[in-house]
């Protein structure tokens, strides 16, 4: 055998397990079906500015090691995610915080807010059975309309009454006047880029791009001791159980002819039109001054084979498919599936680093020291 391991994917998974291997004195190959690195947090310069190429990524994590460990390869920014809503020309500030209650019920303090908001949210009696509920019961029927309902059904191309309720849960609400989207402790956008940081955790490891594992996946696992696998899991076993599903995203990019087109980094469209839901304006990740600025409008999608899979669809029927591709990768001794196509999660990027510190905790015996 040639190699120790046979990393398939490039993506932050893939390059955190290959940094730890040859820490620790394994040789690794690296295939990438992709023509470039980074899996979905790829950016390239375009007129100079780093653009997001699958989405945009802004990484946060209240994990200290985490923080630490991608310090090493790249220097973060003091960028803090504050993305403005645009609901029919109106602006409100996100998440929900004192900004927002003021801009939208004509109030100022926090007592003034949460009455509003307890005299809304008490419409919904007992547990949330829904998005709907669980959002009219998070930030009452005003907010839910202009902030949620239309930005959701967009996403998710489904009503908010048949969307599980756990999808809201995670935006914060707050009594302060506070606009920062997360709660961690630690924020950022590496300076040159997330590709740049791929790069060097790769490091001196083989790396074959264009080469995908299924065009001769019994020749390329001959090659390694084991197979560190993040592609889709059922991709893997042929789809004999059937198709995982996906949402996907479609992203048009364009170049702007001056400096300054939206004054924030990210705009949510929260009615049900325009068709996207936001618009990202790459400089503002990096605090750009250049003559030009490049945005990107992002319409969800319905996945289909040939589009990429995005987002995972932690529905029933999808959750039972998954459990059954991953009692038959457990019967496979000699690969691990990670990542979030691997494991079919959807995971920030902070939880896919953790995720491979515990791959390389079982298999070197300690995470990211
Ligand atoms: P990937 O990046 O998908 O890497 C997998 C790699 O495997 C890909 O390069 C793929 O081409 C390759 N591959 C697959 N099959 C094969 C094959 N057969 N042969 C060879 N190669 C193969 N996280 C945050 O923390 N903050 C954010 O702001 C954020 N924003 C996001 C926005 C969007 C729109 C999306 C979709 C995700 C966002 N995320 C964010 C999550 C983040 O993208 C993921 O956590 C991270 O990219 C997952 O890395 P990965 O290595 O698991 O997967
Ligand atoms: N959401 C919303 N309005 C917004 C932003 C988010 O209703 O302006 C809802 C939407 O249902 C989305 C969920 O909150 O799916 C989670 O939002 P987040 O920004 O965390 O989603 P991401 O796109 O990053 O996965």
């Amino acid at each position: 055998m040639q190699y120790d391991y046979l990393i398939v994917g490039s993506g932050l998974f893939g390059a955190v397990f290959a940094e730890r291997a040859a820490a620790h004195g394994k040789k690794c190959l690296v295939i990438e079906k992709r023509n470039h690195i980074a899996g979905n947090i790829y950016t390239e310069k375009i007129e100079d500015i780093d653009v997001h190429r699958y989405g945009a990524h802004i990484f946060h994590t209240s994990n200290r090691a985490v923080w630490k460990y991608v310090n090493r390869f790249a220097e973060f920014n003091r960028f803090v995610n504050s993305p403005v809503a645009n609901y029919r020309g109106e602006i409100y500030n996100l998440p929900f915080n004192m900004n927002t209650f003021a801009q939208m019920f004509h109030i100022a303090t926090p007592d003034e807010a949460s009455d509003v908001l307890a005299r809304q949210r008490s419409e919904i009696k007992g547990e949330p059975q829904n998005l709907e509920e669980q959002a009219i019961s998070l930030v009452g029927r005003d907010i839910y309309t202009k902030l949620i309902k239309g930005y959701t059904e967009k996403q998710w191309g489904r009503d908010c009454k048949d969307l599980p309720a756990f999808i809201i849960k995670r935006l914060p609400v707050r009594l302060t006047y506070d606009n920062n989207y997360f709660n961690d402790r630690f924020q950022g956008i590496p300076e040159d880029g997330y590709t740049a940081m791929i790069e060097k955790m790769l490091g001196d490891t083989e790396v074959r791009l264009d080469t995908d594992y299924f065009s001769d996946r019994d020749g390329f696992s001959a090659l390694a001791k084991k197979v560190i696998y993040t592609g889709p899991i059922d991709a893997f076993f042929d789809y004999k159980f059937g198709k995982l599903e996906y949402r996907s995203l479609r992203f048009e990019t364009e170049v702007l002819d001056q400096p300054n087109y939206q004054g924030n980094a990210v705009v949510n469209y929260t009615d049900r039109t325009p068709d996207y839901t936001r618009i990202i304006e790459h400089k503002h990740f990096n605090f750009g001054t250049q003559p030009k600025t490049v945005i990107t409008r992002e319409y969800p999608t319905e996945w289909q084979s040939g589009l990429e899979p995005y987002y995972p669809i932690n529905d029933e029927r999808n959750g039972a498919l998954y459990e059954k591709y991953r009692a038959e990768a457990e019967k496979l001794p000699n690969v691990v599936f990670g990542g979030r196509l691997g494991q079919y999660r959807y995971f920030d990027m902070d939880k896919v680093i953790e995720s491979a510190a515990e791959l390389c905790r079982k298999e070197f015996g300690e995470a990211l020291e």
